[in-house]
């Protein structure tokens, strides 16, 4: 007896459990739906939906037939009640019955009728249908319809931006120009799905895409190219555990093999891809790789073996309705009647294999598929100029937005500065008001001063006269009173002499006075013609030592300061540009005053000079009765004396002398001192402009 292991009994007692659950739930199912139809009012949601489940069981159960006689009965109801949706469903399960049961032109009707429904609805599943469609026929081998009706899908996932759809709806159109033997178009369509699935990063589709691109190259006889990516597949597909498409990339690396002419290595791949394919039970895959074998086995001469791959090739794809399939096994037939000599029967079917070819691949195919690629392609640049123009839009509509922009900004600036300007020229116009008016006061006091400055001018120029015709007058009056005064004098003089004895003491005591005053009147007389001669000529300026000045000065006092028992010292004094006879009557004027006003048994003078500010400054001082401050100013000016003729004599005009000598010359005058405390006198002289230069 045999025994099985415990798990069998297990997975037998669940399938059967399952099979159990399953039928009774059809059953269940199916009484529903009974009840719900017997109803007067039934439910035809509800009897919709059970139908739709109890197709779905008999699909799974491979009930082909049964699940399509409920579809029959279903798909008329859900177009009567309008549930576009079930009836999308039921139209799409009807395709799969008649597909999976190789009725192709079948499932096409049933899909065409579906995409005419999905089309006046304006469903979003159209793309899809499409795609369902252009399978069948591309399974077929009716390449042309396979190609526009991926297009026509594709056009719609373009529209809705559908990166996955786009890329399966590129890839498989790429796989209808390789089976039609096209491949450098095919690379390109691959190509670009690549580009899709790197930037998805979907690794599935990449896998596929690499998988293409080897078989592609392949045929193209461009080995390393193809098993490089063949190899980039293989490593791919093994690391996410691929089985059903994995036999793909194991195929073309068998082909790569043997193109190398390693036919040991391309065996073990087919092999190894046909297992893959047995496993999934991929027949479209199988094919491939028993014709490959077969192929490869008759090439080492074991005819036998190879050819009865071919035959199971044959059966499968006849089965199956493969004919791209049927169209390869015509070739390798042909090679094999060819390698055992059997001429007719190789030529027999490599005129299949050619007829076949053009079939599937004929001119006028070609021809119309070129068309719709072309007109794709100017579809897709239509699309990019649209794009282009709607950018084109933007941005004019963005420059124009800027323009507005600026030109606001532009215009609020002109009216700010307007405003501004208006502002200013309001502030202009008080500025220029008030200008007028400081001008015209300008004016008026332009005119005042004017008038002032002639005014000035005239009493100046009066001045100037009246000091001219003055000092003409002083120099007249005491040049000509001099010699009646001398003359008066001289006979005074001489009636005292000759006739002192003769007139009584009265009249001699009256003939002193008169020559006492005629002498008196004769210096005054001198001291006015000496002021109003001061003229201080330039021409008469030289650099004057005062030292010098001072001494011939002292030789002019030297009786007084003998009478008087005086003592001068002088001081280390400074070379001055004057004109020497002012300097000495300056210093002859003060040192007469410090021995004249001096009560002292022994009268002291002190000249001294600094050097202050582009000055100097000499002093006089001395040890006499000194000058009450507040009687200091008056000294200076002509004819003031503060004494009487009695106690010191004089006129009052040595000191105006002076003054008017110093200032002459730019410099100052004044007096420092107190009564009874002696006095300094202080006056300033310009250093002369050479000693300046040295000093400087
Ligand atoms: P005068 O000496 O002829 O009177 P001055 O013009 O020289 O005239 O002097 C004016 C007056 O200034 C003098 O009358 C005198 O009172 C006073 N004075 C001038 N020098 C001195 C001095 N060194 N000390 C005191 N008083 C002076």
């Amino acid at each position: 007896m045999l025994s099985y292991p415990k798990n069998t009994y297990i997975i037998v007692f669940l399938l059967f459990t399952a099979q159990l659950l399953t039928a009774s739930n059809l059953d269940s199912l199916s009484s529903l739906l009974q009840i719900e139809q017997k109803k007067s009012g039934s439910n035809q949601e509800k009897v919709l939906d059970l139908m739709t489940q109890i197709s779905q069981i008999h699909f799974e159960q491979e009930e082909f037939e049964k699940a399509l006689s409920v579809l029959d009965l279903a798909i008329p109801k859900a177009k009567k009640i309008k549930d576009l949706e079930v009836y999308q469903t039921l139209m799409a399960d009807k395709a799969q019955v008649y597909l999976s049961t190789d009725r192709y032109l079948l499932a096409i009707e049933t899909l065409i009728e579906s995409i005419e429904h999905l089309k006046q609805i304006k469903d979003g599943n159209l793309a899809k249908a499409y795609t369902r469609i252009a399978g069948v026929y591309q399974k077929i081998g009716n390449h042309d319809l396979a190609y526009e009706y991926h297009m026509a899908g594709l056009e719609i996932y373009e529209e809705e931006k559908d990166s996955v759809n786009i890329g399966r709806s590129l890839y498989n159109i790429g796989s209808i120009f390789f089976y039609q033997d096209n491949c450098e178009i095919a690379i390109e369509y691959y190509q670009k799905t690549l580009d899709i699935c790197k930037a998805t990063k979907s690794e599935r589709h990449i896998f596929s895409c690499l998988t293409a691109l080897g078989g592609a190259y392949s045929r193209l006889h461009q080995t390393d190219k193809s098993l490089d990516y063949n190899l980039r597949a293989y490593e791919l597909g093994k690391r996410l555990g691929l089985t059903s498409r994995l036999s793909y990339a194991v195929i073309n690396l068998g082909a790569n093999y043997a193109a190398k002419g390693d036919t040991i290595k391309a065996l073990e791949f087919y092999e190894e891809a046909q297992a893959l394919n047995e496993e999934t039970n991929d027949f479209w895959g199988q094919c491939a790789t028993l014709r490959l074998i077969g192929d490869i086995l008759i090439q080492k001469g074991q005819f036998k073996k190879g050819y009865d791959y071919l035959m199971e090739v044959q059966k499968i794809a006849q089965q199956k309705g493969y004919r791209t399939r049927i169209k390869e096994l015509h070739s390798s037939l042909a090679r094999y009647y060819e390698k055992i000599g059997d001429y007719k029967q190789s030529i027999e079917h490599l005129e299949q294999y050619v007829s076949m070819k053009d079939s599937l691949a004929n001119e006028a195919s070609l021809q119309k598929m070129s068309d719709s690629k072309t007109r794709y392609e100017i579809l897709q640049k239509e699309k990019e100029l649209a794009l282009k123009d709607a950018k084109f839009i933007i941005q004019q509509r963005t420059f124009l937005l800027l323009g507005i922009c600026i030109l606001s900004i532009c215009l609020w600036l002109l009216v700010k500065q307007n405003r501004l300007k208006a502002k200013n020229n309001k502030v202009l116009a008080q500025k220029n008001i008030q200008i007028k008016k400081q001008n015209e006061e300008l004016a008026t006091a332009y005119a005042l001063q004017k008038e002032t400055n002639e005014k000035i001018k005239e009493q100046n120029r009066q001045l100037e006269q009246s000091n001219i015709e003055l000092k003409r007058f002083a120099f007249i009056a005491s040049h000509d009173l001099k010699e009646p005064l001398r003359t008066i004098g001289s006979y005074a003089n001489l009636l005292q002499r000759r006739y002192k004895n003769k007139i009584d003491d009265n009249a001699n005591e009256f003939l002193d006075y008169i020559t006492d005053s005629a002498k008196r009147l004769y210096t005054l007389l001198n001291d006015v013609l000496d002021y109003s001669k001061l003229n201080v000529s330039k021409k008469e300026r030289e650099l004057t030592d005062a030292n010098e000045a001072i001494q011939i000065a002292n030789e002019n006092l030297k009786t007084k300061i003998a009478k008087k028992n005086a003592h001068i010292s002088i001081g280390e004094l400074p070379k001055l540009t004057a004109d020497k006879l002012h300097l000495v009557q300056l210093f002859q004027n003060l040192i007469d005053n410090s021995i004249k006003y001096s009560e002292s048994q022994r009268p002291t003078v002190e000249i001294a000079s600094t050097e202050n500010n582009g000055f100097y400054q000499f002093s006089i001082k001395d040890n006499g009765i000194g000058i009450d401050p507040e009687l200091q100013p008056k000294i200076f000016e002509m004819f003031k004396r503060l004494h009487t003729r009695d106690k010191f004599d004089g006129n009052g005009i040595g000191l105006a002398i002076c003054k008017k000598i110093v200032q002459e010359y730019g410099g100052d005058i004044w007096v420092e001192s107190a009564e009874g405390k002696g006095s300094t006198f202080y006056f300033t002289f310009p250093v002369p402009e050479k000693e300046m230069g040295v000093a400087a």
